[in-house]
């Protein structure tokens, strides 16, 4: 049976293009780029390139791009890089949203458990967003930082980045935003949301993993000490030789991110739309997760009521879907992000997420819809 990608927000298909300017890069390019020889100067040309495109892509300046391995670096060195620039003994307190990428809520409790900052939950609604008014609840003096994401991974709920900023910054706070799921997919821009630090990520907007970027206002920089210690690149904050073929890639993958999103948005909404009404039209008891009206236009996450989620992806194996999050132990844990919703575990564990995106065709989607049918049909077969 042929192979269907909807794994999109887990790392989406490198797009042809950005192969096309990574390869010379990587065949021909030589030097470092912080070397001052010519080949050294080629190559820090061409990171200045990429790094007008990364920060084109949010609305940010050149000059506040910071070149990471991806978005779990990027997140991690605001939040620890901020803590530890801030030598209070541990007073400051940081507020994160119950459904924030992992790299986000588990360095929050690991400078907690250290002593290091305090950590506060910002609760999200039933339909999965963060409410401003439950963020200023949290806010106070002793507030450094708030993390929101832009768009959820599982849910693809957006939040009111705006609405949120303007309480975090009138209570003298920084707002970070990890917009790894969203800067591809929406126009995202850090003026209009008010964001001072974003957080990116190159293999969700097609281009390649182990690459992404913090972009970020200049005064916030200045608030923010290096993970990374060294050879002082990327201002300071990112020792490290530059990946300047994924530098490359990342920038490409903004450009054309950047010039596609809004119509692509259209084309894939249309096709995530026929993918639900087809399961819906031949299934009782699916339903979706998170608020419909703020959402990402390729992504539905689905509760197929009285069918477990693990067993409908087995079934569906040619399809390539996601559920939970498999634990180090391989067994399968369900969503933290559908139980700080509300769910109860049994509908969390019913639930499996469709993310499509640039690559996915009508005839993709309507073998997928045929597969999930026969999929749940079968688990629910043999569990009734
Ligand atoms: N933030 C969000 C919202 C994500 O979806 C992901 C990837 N699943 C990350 C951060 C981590 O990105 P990376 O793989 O680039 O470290």
């Amino acid at each position: 049976m042929r192979e269907i990608y909807l794994d999109y927000n887990a790392s989406a298909p490198l797009d042809a293009r950005v192969l096309q300017e990574m390869l010379p890069v990587m065949s021909d390019a030589v030097g470092n780029a912080s070397s001052v020889h010519r080949f050294g100067r080629r190559q820090a040309a061409l990171v200045d390139e990429a790094r007008e495109h990364v920060a084109a892509l949010v609305g940010g300046h050149p000059a506040g791009v910071v070149f990471t391995s991806g978005a779990t670096e990027a997140n991690n060195l605001v939040l620890q890089g901020i803590v530890a620039a801030t030598d209070d003994g541990g007073a400051v307190r940081l507020l994160v949203s119950a459904v924030e990428h992992a790299s986000v809520i588990r360095t929050a409790q690991r400078l907690a458990a250290c002593g290091l900052a305090k950590s506060d939950v910002i609760a999200v609604t039933s339909g999965g967003f963060v409410e401003p008014a439950r963020v200023e609840e949290l806010l106070g003096s002793d507030v450094l930082l708030v993390s929101v994401m832009a768009a959820n991974s599982e849910t693809g709920v957006l939040n009111p980045l705006a609405e949120i900023a303007e309480r975090v910054h009138a209570a003298g706070a920084l707002f970070h935003c990890d917009a790894t799921q969203m800067a591809g997919r929406l126009p995202f821009d850090m003026s209009e949301s008010g964001a001072d630090l974003v957080s990116l990520s190159g293999h969700k907007i097609c281009g390649p993993a182990g690459v992404g970027a913090l972009v970020a206002t200049r005064q916030s920089l200045k608030r923010l000490e290096a993970l990374l210690h060294g050879g002082g690149h990327e201002r300071g904050l990112r020792s490290g030789s530059l990946n300047v073929a994924g530098i490359v890639g990342l920038g490409a993958a903004a450009q054309i991110a950047a010039q596609e999103r809004e119509q692509e948005a259209v084309t894939v909404a249309a096709l995530r739309d026929r993918l639900v009404s087809g399961l819906q039209a031949n299934l009782a008891g699916v339903h979706q997760n998170g608020d419909l009206s703020r959402r990402l236009p390729n992504t539905a996450n689905l509760c197929f009521e009285g069918a477990d989620a693990e067993a409908v992806m087995s079934n569906m194996d040619s399809v390539a879907v996601s559920i939970g999050s498999a634990c180090s132990s391989g067994s399968i844990e369900p969503s933290a992000v559908l139980l700080a919703m509300g769910l109860s575990s049994e509908a969390a564990f019913e639930s499996v997420r469709f993310s499509l995106g640039r690559f996915t065709t009508p005839e993709d989607v309507a073998t997928a819809t045929q597969a999930a049918i026969s999929a749940v049909e079968r688990v629910r077969a043999l569990t009734a």
